[in-house]
């Protein structure tokens, strides 16, 4: 099964597909994620990515698009994976049907998680996270037991630069007007079903079996 998971910024498509991958035995393929690793590692990919994650704005579609093709090349996905954060334009969205075109591959549903913008910048300005492993905390709500020290693997909690409340509203315009017009691209080839991403991650996680099962 080959998933694609939609959303705003803060909506909750990591958590989900973290919940996918453990449940499901797909493969996370977040672009988010391997810009962020390649930043760290200052590749040359890295460098050129850095200036358009901390403005908040999306890195060319060529960059994202290559990533992408490699890592959907790699054996582990063969069985199943879950796109997070990808694809995020029109040009995306098509580069990608013609890859997986080109692969044999579908992609067998849609998810759109759904989150008002007021509710995603609270989230998003609390969200902190561990840098060894990426669990995430709120500095609200999801305190990890001793501040700044993940709970998880002992790893170092931060605030990502690009949750800072300026730079949250500028990656929600991006969504609203490069992003959102994927949701009528794949609601009309047939392929998108949404769930509310309001309430306990549990329920949402149950949300998006039902959907998965054909039973909502
Ligand atoms: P995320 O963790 O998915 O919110 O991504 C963090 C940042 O990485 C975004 O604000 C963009 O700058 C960049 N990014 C991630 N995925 C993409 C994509 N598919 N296209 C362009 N930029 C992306």
């Amino acid at each position: 099964m080959n998933l694609i998971l939609l959303g705003p910024p803060g909506a909750g498509k990591g958590t989900q597909s973290k919940y996918l991958v453990d449940q499901h035995a797909l493969v996370q393929v977040s672009t988010g994620d391997m810009l962020r690793e390649a930043r760290k590692n200052q590749t040359e990919l890295g460098k050129k990515a850095e200036a358009f994650m901390r403005a908040g704005k999306l890195v060319p579609d060529e960059v994202v698009i290559g990533l992408v093709e490699e890592r959907l090349s790699l054996a582990d996905c063969k069985n199943g994976f879950v796109l997070d954060g990808f694809p995020r334009t029109v040009a995306q969205a098509e580069e990608l049907s013609v890859l997986l075109e080109k692969k044999q591959k579908k992609i067998q549903m849609v998810l759109s998680i759904e989150v008002a913008d007021d509710e995603l910048v609270s989230r998003l300005s609390g969200r902190r996270v561990c840098k060894e492993c990426g669990r995430t905390y709120h500095s609200l709500f999801s305190k990890p037991i001793v501040q700044g020290i993940c709970d998880k693997c002992g790893g170092v909690v931060i605030q990502r630069d690009d949750d800072r409340e300026e730079t949250i509203r500028q990656r929600l315009r991006v969504y609203n007007e490069q992003t959102y017009p994927l949701i009528s691209f794949y609601k009309e080839r047939g392929m998108l079903r949404t769930v509310s991403g309001i309430g306990d991650i549990a329920s949402i996680s149950r949300a998006i079996d039902a959907l998965l099962q054909g039973t909502a």
